[in-house]
């Protein structure tokens, strides 16, 4: 097949063409959530912006498999091995155990991610559940002499490589090394960038999951995971490798160094980055405000697509900033894009020609360095064209299979809704009626009754001066 999907590679700092190792397959790996918090919508841009990358790969024909993790251990509050436990912080804060809250918080990511159309990976695999093969991995690299035991936690050695930072030019490897003087000191480090494969003696002796190894009872290091995971599903060399920019340092950088360690050759050849979502403030973090998610969205009344349709629009490696106001303007353009496409008359057969040549402008946009905004201008120029409905309704759906905008199913659901909630209203408003009766007669038993039967319904009575008001609980 032809290779002509061109992505920025951030390896070698091109967009390059993808020519995967083996014709007509693609490897993916992605690295999946610390399942300690619910997912920010900043974290899930870059789902959805890798799910786009799959589902582009596969529109053009390409046979896919991705895996991903799931942090359920070794994740500590700094992403360089200093501090808490992040799992051991949710389970405190929850008073609950660190299984419990992986649980947890694995299901509200898939659901969260299920409300955006974001495809789950082929391979979903728990830290948790590969702790002999990170075991294998530290074994061989101190057999190689990469690692080091120190302190009783194991290091992997950094000026055994001759290129650590990989990822950066010759003036950010210097502010990097900088960087590392931020953070705490850990006096068992022989040189500030080595990392922790395995720990045996930390800070926090509640621990909640610990391992027998051959350097006593402990846990991984989150870096080592991915390394891991990622060879046991997608073997020893792997196209392509995502996450958050986020992820590029110190987290990428290690993966790259143990990976590459253990295997003596090169381990994956493109790197796949997606920039943050941003507020009028910077970056947007945990820490500032309203900490954004899914439900938060729902909660204000908006669609959860609408937000994967306000990424859409921008290019992930441009930093997106976040606003209602932003959201609200792509919640009215959605509202219409759906009617129009849900309207469409489906009778007769679609133009083949047409087809064609809007598949061939749709894939080029997408081709081209995942050009998402002109992918969308080619489905709202198509809509426009002079051509049959049944031929628009088709090339909608042949786009969402990509998009997963829901194009041609969203608008038959909301008049549906509509519908019931038309007759919802009907009954209430009777309901009401009947009860204001009942009061008039003195007939209190009977207005109680109406109330309880709508409340076993969901439906809240609110007695005003203005008469009585009603809303779903
Ligand atoms: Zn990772």
């Amino acid at each position: 097949m032809e290779n002509k999907v061109s992505f920025y590679n951030t390896l070698t700092k091109k967009v390059e063409r993808f020519i995967p190792n083996e014709e007509g397959k693609a490897s993916m790996y992605t690295c999946g959530p610390t399942v300690y918090h619910y997912a920010h919508i900043g974290n899930l841009r870059s789902y959805i912006m890798e799910d786009l990358l799959e589902k582009t790969l596969r529109y053009v024909g390409y046979d896919v498999k991705r895996v991903m993790n799931i942090t359920d251990v070794g994740h500590l509050s700094s992403d360089a091995d200093t501090g808490e436990d992040k799992m051991l912080k949710g389970a405190k804060r929850e008073h609950k155990t660190v299984m419990e809250i992986a649980k947890y918080y694995t299901d509200a990511f898939f659901a969260d991610c299920a409300k955006l159309n974001i495809k789950t990976p082929d391979v979903v695999e728990p830290a948790t559940n590969c702790i002999s093969e990170f075991i294998h991995m530290i074994e061989t690299l101190m057999q190689k002499e990469y690692a080091y035991e120190s302190g009783g936690n194991i290091y992997f050695d950094t000026s055994k490589l001759g290129d650590y930072y990989v990822f950066s030019s010759q003036n950010e490897k210097e502010l990097l090394v900088g960087v590392r003087d931020d953070v705490e000191e850990d006096a068992n480090k022989r040189n500030k960038s080595d990392f922790v494969l395995w720990f045996t003696k930390s800070k926090f002796d509640d621990q909640e999951l610990k391992w027998e190894s051959p350097w006593g009872v402990g846990y991984p290091g989150w870096h080592i995971e991915c390394s891991c995971i990622s060879m046991k599903h997608l073997g020893e060399q792997m196209d392509i490798h995502c996450g958050g920019v986020d992820n590029i340092f110190p987290h990428h950088t290690n993966e790259i160094a143990q990976s590459e360690a253990y295997l003596g050759h090169k381990w994956c050849n493109y790197w796949f980055h997606v920039h943050h979502l941003t507020d009028k403030s910077g970056k947007m973090s945990k820490s500032k405000g309203d900490f954004l998610t899914v439900s938060l969205l729902e909660s204000k009344g908006y669609d959860p697509i609408v937000y994967r349709f306000f990424c859409l629009q921008s290019h992930y490696r441009k930093p997106l900033e976040f606003s209602y106001e932003v959201l609200d303007n792509m919640s009215a353009a959605y509202d219409k894009l759906v009617k129009r496409v849900g309207t469409l008359d489906r009778t007769g057969t679609p133009d083949k020609e047409k087809m064609a040549s809007y598949r061939a402008k749709f894939e080029a946009a997408l081709c081209d360095d995942l050009n998402s905004s002109m992918a969308v201008t080619v489905l709202y120029d198509m809509l426009k064209d002079d051509m049959t409905e049944v031929t628009k309704y088709a090339l909608a759906e042949s786009f969402d299979e990509v998009l997963s905008l829901n194009l041609t199913t969203a608008h038959a659901i909301r008049e549906a809704e509509n519908k019931v909630d038309a007759g919802l209203k009907q009954y209430v408003l009777a309901k009401i009626e009947e009860r204001t009766a009942a009061k008039k007669e003195k007939d209190f038993a009977k207005a109680d009754a109406i109330r309880n039967e709508l409340l076993e319904k969901g439906i809240l009575l609110e007695d005003t001066r203005e008469g009585v008001k009603w809303k779903k609980a």
